[in-house]
């Protein structure tokens, strides 16, 4: 070393500024709460184990992967799989991803040129304004009317104005619960100047569908995830469309994003599927139970749903929130993190005996 090298090293914080872009040094990383020792009701997980005699099948399996190598990157007979269990009609693709938060990633990517819109109702899925941020795009949320239903007129004129690349619609919404007027959903497609996704990622709790209507248009896509089936572990997201469009995408997915172990497993699951389809029915049958409960507790206001969980309005929800977790049942604060959810609060929906102990003690709760 020359005695010209011994420049004084900067300090970390200058090099983050140096390197860091702006955007991203002021985001704020999205908060996962540790749920242990919690009955965990907060984030749309399906509360019931696979069968044990397919765990024991899923052992063996996995027991026989290839892992010393690198997973098909076509993942071929997964797609096969849930091409199958989806209901994809022929002559439509799909692009995989580690979890449908990939895809939304890779869908703003693909539309990222400069000055490029995304636009989403709010509330809805949080994910869709990070992704946004992160891949540059601006996000534009346009308010759902006080019921919480899509304002289509309000949709168009804003697409209208920003020319918007990419359009997000929650099929049931998240966190509200409902599914959006399908005519409404329709009149937004046949506007819109660039994509529409429908995220059904409530699909086994819905069973109502824009799957069946890809041919319709050629701007509409399809976005389904195994997460709240029961696998949410698994990684695994979806999304339905022409060749042309996941052409596109394709490029931008990572090689070897669906790794061997959830291939292997999800392609098993998927043809016995019918214990999973058993699973959901339970849930939805347990919604309508807590909702039922939750109807008759005087100062809640449950709203009605078409998903694995329920929104609700109580008085104080920051404490009633903090109150439950002292019963240690977690679930998820929604007030302060949007106007229209002000005083709300959502559980999902779990076993029954979950369930039972969470409306206990939000009557114990509200009796304070
Ligand atoms: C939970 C959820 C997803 C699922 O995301 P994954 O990355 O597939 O787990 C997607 N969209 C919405 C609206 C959700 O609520």
């Amino acid at each position: 070393m020359k005695p010209a090298d011994l420049v004084p090293l900067p300090d970390i914080a200058t090099l983050i500024e140096r390197v860091v872009r702006q955007d991203v040094r002021a985001l704020t990383p999205y908060h996962v709460p540790d749920a242990g020792g919690y009955i965990k009701l907060d984030a749309m997980e399906n509360p019931y184990p696979l069968p044990a005699d397919m765990r024991q099948a899923l052992g063996a399996l996995a027991a026989t992967a290839a892992l010393n190598r690198y997973p098909d990157a076509e993942a071929s007979a997964l797609k096969a799989a849930l091409i199958d269990a989806m209901g994809v009609p022929a002559g439509m693709e799909l692009l995989l991803g580690n979890g449908s938060d990939e895809i939304i990633q890779m869908l703003a990517l693909a539309c990222a040129r400069p000055g490029a819109v995304m636009l989403g109702v709010e509330p809805s899925f949080a994910m869709f304004p990070l992704v946004a941020r992160c891949c540059g795009l601006r996000f534009v949320g346009v308010p759902l009317t006080t019921d919480f239903e899509l304002d289509a007129d309000a949709v168009i004129a804003a697409m209208a104005r920003d020319r918007t690349a990419l359009v997000f619609i929650a099929y049931p919404n998240n966190p509200t619960g409902n599914l959006f007027d399908a005519a409404a959903i329709e009149r937004v497609i046949r506007h819109a100047p660039g994509l529409v996704v429908i995220d059904e990622a409530y699909h086994p709790f819905a069973r109502t569908s824009f799957m069946p209507r890809l041919a319709e248009f050629p701007n509409l896509l399809v976005m389904r995830t195994l997460s709240k089936l029961g696998l949410a572990g698994l990684r695994l997201g979806l999304l339905a469309g022409r060749p042309e469009w996941i052409a596109q995408l394709n490029k931008l997915r990572l090689p070897y994003n669906v790794n061997v172990l959830t291939q292997v497993v999800a392609t098993h699951v998927l043809a016995q599927r019918a214990a999973l389809d058993e699973q959901a029915s339970q849930i939805c049958a347990e919604r309508g139970r807590v909702l039922a409960r939750l109807g008759m507790m005087e100062r809640v206001r449950a709203y009605p749903s078409d998903a694995n969980f329920v929104l609700f309005r109580v008085p104080s929800a920051p404490e009633v929130f903090e109150a439950l977790k002292e019963h240690r049942i977690l679930i998820k604060k929604l007030a302060g993190s949007h106007p229209a959810l002000a005083d709300c609060l959502r559980v999902t929906v779990g076993t029954a005996a979950e369930n039972d102990a969470f409306l206990a003690a939000l009557a114990a709760v509200l009796a304070r």
